[in-house]
């Protein structure tokens, strides 16, 4: 191993829902989101060390002997498959940076490992054949991989290692990048890294993947409990459901110091997670009966939280569907608030008008999905230009761009219902969003909150219970009723899924 080895850092995520009703563009990786915005070079040294996310961790636990040579980094909010001109773009860029900053001793690279386009089923497979092209087949890759990577054939070919997320909420995006350091070291330093895989024959919904519930929480435990006696790593992604792909769904993912090692590993984990196939269960409530038990439950200091799980901006949907929104309003809700809607016209026009200013307004609901947008006369409670330090475990230090956002009281019904809006869609996984409009979220009764799972990172300690509410939406959670296409035969849905 070279006294001071050079290290390539880079990274390129997205999550691909094939079937949101819209794609995702090269604006969309450069501009600020939930995450920063697209970071080249020295700049990506100022932005990420210290946050929750997978290049922050490499930069934070690389040794110090180690050169770290950054090149570019970039995310989008998870949308429509990914526009071949952005695929290219990054790409290109990527690798341009590879021959004109080499000769490198690594690579660490920050995947998603769910990235379809508009003509490849698997982007970070082919992203990964073009590096192995250009630097050859010896020079150790290691890839940290998003717990929703539909993990493929070319990514396990192509990386020398893959470490996956164990948490979801995904607050371990910073100590999986940690291991994925260590898997590099353990190669520089001329260990072997012999690696076996294997793919899961069903699939279950994200909505039964959290990992402080089970059957993922005793899955994942085990884990970090395998690694001894010749097993450098094993991991297991769960997959992302909402990429119709041949190589959709879970895998497991292991490396040894011999060939055996790995294979009895994954072997053995792959059937744990076989074991288990009938407990992945997403506990889906219809959208009325969530909001009865709601309101029969939810007091001021210790609020009802309703997941609405498939409009989940984070998986790929819209986040601007209304029934949730129409049932609080119908049942006579108090104390309620809905967070975050996606209506960048209603927060223009809330920033307009100012705050105390009444207007009629048609919230949400923009594309195709039933109810469609709810008329309704409200009244402007706060505004607030979307840019939010965060506090969470999930994303704490990271300062979010959500563009203009209003809080808005629906007016003339029989209920007390609040909506916040935002510009930019983000899944509400921090309650950053909710204090910046002068809502204490603990102060309410029923906090209805468009996310799957990663919301429960901040909002679990505050909340009395916790329901996933069955109401239309972009991320399907029912598998039985979405229409794939190109699933590869034999892949089936888990049991209790498609028994309910
Ligand atoms: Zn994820």
């Amino acid at each position: 191993m070279p006294a001071r080895p050079r290290i390539a850092v880079a990274g390129f995520q997205h999550e691909s829902n094939s079937f949101a009703p819209f794609g995702t563009t090269l604006e969309d990786f450069v501009k600020p989101d939930g995450w920063p915005a697209l970071a080249q070079g020295q700049e990506i040294l100022r932005v990420f060390p210290g946050l929750n996310i997978p290049v922050g961790g490499f930069l934070d636990h690389a040794p110090a002997t180690w050169d770290l040579v950054p090149l570019i980094w970039c995310s989008a909010e998870p949308a429509g498959p990914v526009e071949d001109a952005a695929f290219e773009w990054v790409a290109a860029r990527l690798i341009n940076a590879l021959v004109e900053a080499g000769p490198f001793d690594g690579i660490l690279l920050d995947l998603h490992g769910a990235m379809v386009t508009a003509s490849l089923e698997d982007g970070e497979g082919e992203l990964l054949s073009r590096i192995r092209r250009v630097i050859g087949p010896e020079l150790p890759i290691v890839v940290t991989l998003d717990l929703h990577a539909n993990v493929t054939e070319a990514m396990v070919e192509h990386a020398s290692a893959i470490a996956v997320y164990r948490t979801y909420p995904h607050v371990d995006m910073q100590r999986t990048a940690a291991r994925a350091v260590r898997l590099l070291a353990h190669r520089l330093a001329g260990g072997a890294l012999h690696k076996a895989w294997r793919k899961l024959p069903f699939m279950m919904p994200i909505s039964a993947q959290c990992t402080t519930l089970e059957p993922c929480r005793a899955l994942y435990d085990r884990l970090p409990r395998l690694e001894r006696e010749g097993l450098l790593s094993i991991d297991f992604a769960a997959g992302f459901p909402p990429a119709d792909i041949a190589e959709c769904g879970p895998a497991v993912v292991a490396y040894g110091e011999t060939p055996a090692a790995a294979e009895a590993a994954a072997e053995g984990f792959a059937a744990a997670v076989l074991a288990a196939e009938s407990a992945f269960d997403s506990h889906l409530v219809p959208a009325a009966e969530a909001v009865r038990q709601a309101i029969a439950e939810g007091r001021p200091g210790r609020p009802v939280v309703l997941a609405d799980v498939q409009d989940n901006a984070g998986a790929g949907a819209t986040s601007d569907t209304t029934t949730l929104l129409r049932e609080l309003l119908d049942q006579g809700a108090r104390d309620a608030v809905l967070a975050l809607l996606w209506d960048p016209p209603a927060a223009a026009a809330a920033h307009r008008a100012g705050v105390n200013a009444e207007l009629t307004l048609a919230l949400g609901g923009r594309y195709g999905d039933p109810p469609g947008p709810l008329d309704a006369r409200v009244r402007v409670e706060a505004l607030s230009d979307g840019d939010l330090l965060c506090h969470g475990e999930m994303l704490a230090g990271v300062t979010v761009a959500l563009g203009p956002m209003a809080l808005l009281r629906i007016l003339g019904r029989d209920a007390e219902v609040r909506v916040a809006v935002c510009s930019q869609r983000f899944q509400c996984m921090d309650q950053a969003p909710l204090r910046a409009l002068g809502v204490e979220p603990r102060d309410l009764a029923v906090l209805a909150i468009k996310s799957t799972v990663h919301f429960r990172a901040d909002f679990e300690p505050i909340a009395r219970r916790i329901i996933n509410v069955e109401a239309p939406g972009a991320h399907p959670c029912r598998l039985e009723s979405v229409p794939y296409r190109r699933l590869r035969p034999g892949l089936r849905l888990a049991r209790a899924a498609a028994a309910e």
